[in-house]
C-alpha cells in the first residue's frame, strides 16, 4: 500500500514537473510570438508611414534588409505600360535609381514561379531559379517570396534571403510574412494612385509640361534650396509672339497644335534639372537653379533661335514661323528671407516685366531686368 502511495506521488510530481515546463515553453513561445508581432507591426507601420511612391520603395527594400538582418532584399514589380517608371521620373528619382528594385513587363516571362506564388514561399535559394529576381545576390542560401497583389492579381513580389539556409525553410509557417505581404501591397497601390493624383493636378494636359500650379509649389522649394546653398534662382517667362493671328488664321487646333511644338523645342534646349511649366495659355515658364543671368540669357536666345529658326508644320500641312519674347529675372534669397512665396511672385512678376519690355521692343528678342 505504502509502495502503491510513493509510486502515484512520484508519478504525480513527475507529471507536474512536465507540466511546468511545458507551462515555461508556451510561455517563452508566447512571448517570443509577441515579439515577432510587435517587431511586424513596426515594419508594417513604417510601410504605412511612407509619405510616397520614392519612399516606400526605400521602406520595401533596403528598410526591411535592415529591419530582418538579411543578406539580401529584392522587389519584383510587374510595370507593362512604363507607368511606375514615368511616375518615379517625373519624381527625380528614376526606377534605375533604386537598389534591387525590378520593373519588368511580364512576371511569367521573368520568372516561372510567379505562374503559382498565391502565398510566401519559402525554401532554398537556387541560383537557377532564383538569380533572375534577385540579381547580385550572392551567399544566401534561403529565399521568401512575397506576393505583391493587386484586386486578387499578382503584381510582383518581395523576394527576402538569407545565408541561414533554415531562415526561409519549407515547413516554416508563413502567415506573417503574408499579412507583411498584403500590407505592402496595399502600400504599393495606394502609393501609386497618389503619385498619378499629384502628377495629374501638377499636369498641363496639353503639352504635358508642369502646369502653374505645379509651378507655385516648387518654385518655394527651389527658393529655399537657393537660400541654403546661397545661389541664385534664374527664371525665364517666355510668351510667344502674335499668337492670337495663328488661331484666328487656322483655327485653335493649329494652335494647339503650335503650343505642343514650342513646349518640344523650349525642352530640347533645356536641362533635366531645369523647371519648365506651362504659365498659362502661350506663356511658358522656366526656373534655373544654380545659373547666372549671363548662362541663362545665352540659354534663352539658344530657346528663341530653336524656335523662330524653322517653321512649325500645322495638322492642315501648312507651316507657320513663330517667335517668341522672352523675360529674365533672377533672385538670391537671404537667409532672412522667411516669405518665399513672396519672393516667388516677385520672380515671375520682374520676369514679365522684362517680357513685356521685349514685346513692345518689337518682340522676338530677349530682355533682362537689368537691360531695361
Ligand atoms: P503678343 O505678341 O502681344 O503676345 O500677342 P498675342 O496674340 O500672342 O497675345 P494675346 O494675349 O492677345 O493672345 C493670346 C492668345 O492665345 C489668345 C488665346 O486665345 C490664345 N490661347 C491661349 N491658350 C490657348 C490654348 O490652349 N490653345 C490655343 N489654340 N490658343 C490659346
Ligand atoms: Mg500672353
Ligand atoms: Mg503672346
Amino acid at each position: 500500500m505504502q509502495a502503491n502511495d510513493d509510486l502515484s506521488k512520484e508519478q504525480l510530481r513527475a507529471e507536474l514537473e512536465a507540466t511546468r515546463n511545458s507551462l515555461i515553453e508556451l510561455t517563452e513561445q508566447v512571448a517570443r510570438n509577441d515579439k515577432k508581432l510587435r517587431r511586424t507591426q513596426q515594419r508594417e507601420l513604417r510601410l504605412l508611414q511612407a509619405e510616397d511612391l520614392d519612399a516606400l520603395l526605400k521602406v520595401l527594400v533596403s528598410g526591411l534588409r535592415s529591419s530582418y538582418e538579411l543578406e539580401y532584399v529584392s522587389a519584383v514589380i510587374c510595370d507593362p505600360d512604363y507607368d511606375i517608371r514615368h511616375l518615379l521620373l517625373a519624381n527625380g528619382t528614376p526606377a534605375e535609381s533604386f537598389p534591387h528594385l525590378l520593373m519588368v513587363e511580364s512576371l511569367t516571362g521573368l520568372a516561372p514561379q510567379y505562374i503559382a506564388l498565391y502565398k510566401p514561399w519559402m525554401g532554398p535559394f537556387a541560383a537557377c531559379d532564383h538569380s533572375m529576381i534577385c540579381p547580385g545576390a550572392s551567399d544566401v542560401n534561403s529565399i521568401a517570396m512575397i506576393p505583391l497583389t493587386h484586386r486578387g492579381k499578382l503584381i510582383g513580389s518581395i523576394n527576402l534571403c538569407s545565408s541561414d539556409a533554415e531562415r526561409f525553410a519549407r515547413h516554416l509557417a508563413s502567415d506573417f510574412l503574408a499579412h507583411l505581404g498584403v500590407i505592402a501591397s496595399f502600400c504599393v497601390e495606394n502609393s501609386i494612385n497618389r503619385a498619378r493624383l499629384l502628377r495629374s493636378g501638377f499636369t498641363d494636359v496639353l503639352t504635358g509640361w508642369y502646369n502653374r500650379r505645379y509651378l507655385s509649389v516648387r518654385l518655394v522649394e527651389e527658393l529655399a534650396r537657393a537660400r541654403r546653398d546661397q545661389a541664385g534662382l534664374v527664371c525665364l517667362m517666355l510668351d510667344a509672339d502674335h499668337f492670337k493671328r495663328v488661331n484666328d488664321t487656322w483655327g485653335h487646333a493649329a494652335g494647339d497644335a503650335v503650343l505642343r511644338e514650342l513646349a518640344q523645342r523650349i525642352e530640347s534646349q533645356v536641362r533635366a534639372s531645369d523647371v519648365a511649366a506651362r504659365f498659362g495659355g502661350e506663356e511658358f515658364v522656366v526656373l534655373l537653379p544654380g545659373t547666372d543671368v549671363s548662362s541663362a540669357k545665352l540659354l534663352a536666345e539658344r530657346i528663341r533661335n530653336a524656335i523662330s529658326a524653322s517653321p512649325i508644320t500645322l495638322p492642315c500641312d501648312e507651316t507657320v514661323t513663330v517667335t517668341v519674347s522672352i523675360g529674365i529675372s533672377e533672385v538670391r534669397p537671404e537667409s532672412g528671407d522667411n516669405d518665399l512665396k513672396t519672393v516667388g511672385d516677385s520672380l515671375i512678376a520682374r520676369a514679365d516685366v522684362a517680357l513685356y519690355a521685349a514685346k513692345s521692343a518689337g518682340r522676338d528678342r530677349v530682355y533682362t531686368e537689368a537691360a531695361q
